[in-house]
């Protein structure tokens, strides 16, 4: 077990955290990052990012990811793969404990650590899980070559998936529960003008098909909420797109948050009721979960952070 002290200790390793990083280390903050399990966040998970600013010929997340990495390390950023499994805000110096049981002492902390991918919450996705059923289309798309796959939400990652997705299939089938999309126009334009997509408008899940030996994905059940028909359509995988939880259940019980769970920060800033505790990017703010505002709020937090220590030294 090692002990690792710090005046800023950043949990998380999205374009938050590392930007919260980038700018502590430059305030000579000597900042120690814990990474978490997903190692750059949900980023890694995506495609294509055209609208990260600084890159005309778009980037991959994980590349994107991977660049702020080394930025952060260059700048003296000191990254810990672990993950924070415990915290102890009622006192300063913080404590936090790690899964690998080592504990991180910050005078500060500001907390990166994002949100998570929704399932819908049926016993067969449940079961089918890792056997035609994923959350990431990047991820697992690939083994779908002229297959036929589904994917479930109206959001920008439900189309950009199944955007996605055509590289490999022979045919995507969006099902979506509304009779329109919360994806942005230019996405929707792009889903309209592609010939291998279908959308099942007003749909709900109701199974995920499948056989028991192998465990495999056949097919899947839904149903029209407008006429109350089911229908059955035959896919190889089901691609979950429902949008994102926070990661806040370490710090239940330790600090504020709001009614949906995320970290509630005072209007306009980092800073949580807790003083020196501050946070930054999706964990924080549920509404625009953009990685350049996740990234600017990595930025705020790690000034905020600076000043703190200044007006408490
Ligand atoms: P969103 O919250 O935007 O969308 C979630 C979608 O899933 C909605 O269409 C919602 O339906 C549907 N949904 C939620 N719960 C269920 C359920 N239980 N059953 C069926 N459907 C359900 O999440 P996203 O992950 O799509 O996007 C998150 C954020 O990231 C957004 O701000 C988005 O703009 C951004 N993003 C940007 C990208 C880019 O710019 N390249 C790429 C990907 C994401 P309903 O509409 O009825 O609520």
């Amino acid at each position: 077990m090692a002990e690792y002290k710090t005046p800023v200790l950043i949990i998380g390793s999205g374009p938050a955290g590392y930007t919260a990083g980038i700018y502590a280390a430059r305030a000579g903050l000597k900042p120690i990052l814990v990474s978490g399990e997903q190692i750059g966040g949900q980023l890694t998970i995506t495609t294509e990012v055209e609208n990260f600013p600084g890159f005309p010929e778009a980037i991959s997340g994980p590349e994107l990811m991977m660049q702020m990495r080394k930025q952060a390390e260059n700048l003296g950023v000191e990254i810990v793969d672990d993950k924070i499994v415990e915290v102890d805000f009622k006192h300063r110096p913080f404590i936090c404990s790690s899964e690998n049981h080592h504990q991180f002492c910050g005078e500060t902390v500001i907390i990166c650590t994002g949100a998570s991918a929704r399932w819908l919450g049926l016993e067969s996705e449940k079961k089918f899980r890792g056997f035609g059923v994923s959350g990431c289309a990047t991820c697992d798309g690939f083994f779908y070559r002229n297959k036929n796959v589904a994917v479930i939400g109206g959001g920008n990652t439900a189309v950009e998936e199944a955007l996605y997705l055509t590289n490999f299939a022979h045919s995507v089938t969006l099902i979506h529960r509304r009779d329109a999309l919360r994806a942005d126009k230019a996405m929707q334009e792009r889903l309209s003008k592609n010939k291998k997509i279908q959308v099942e408008w007003d749909s709900v899940v109701e199974e995920v098909l499948g056989t028991e030996n192998p465990l495999s994905v056949t097919g899947l059940r839904f149903k029209n909420v407008k006429t109350d028909q089911t229908k059955e359509i035959k896919v190889d995988g089901v691609f979950v797109a429902i949008g994102h939880h926070p990661n806040t259940e370490i710090f239940e019980g330790q600090i504020e948050l709001t009614k949906e769970g995320y970290i509630a920060c005072r209007p306009g800033s980092s800073r949580t009721n807790i003083a020196g505790v501050f946070a930054a990017g999706d964990v924080k703010n549920p509404e625009f979960r953009q990685a350049i505002v996740a990234a600017g709020s990595g930025c705020v937090a790690a000034l905020e952070a600076d000043r703190f220590l200044q007006e408490h030294k």
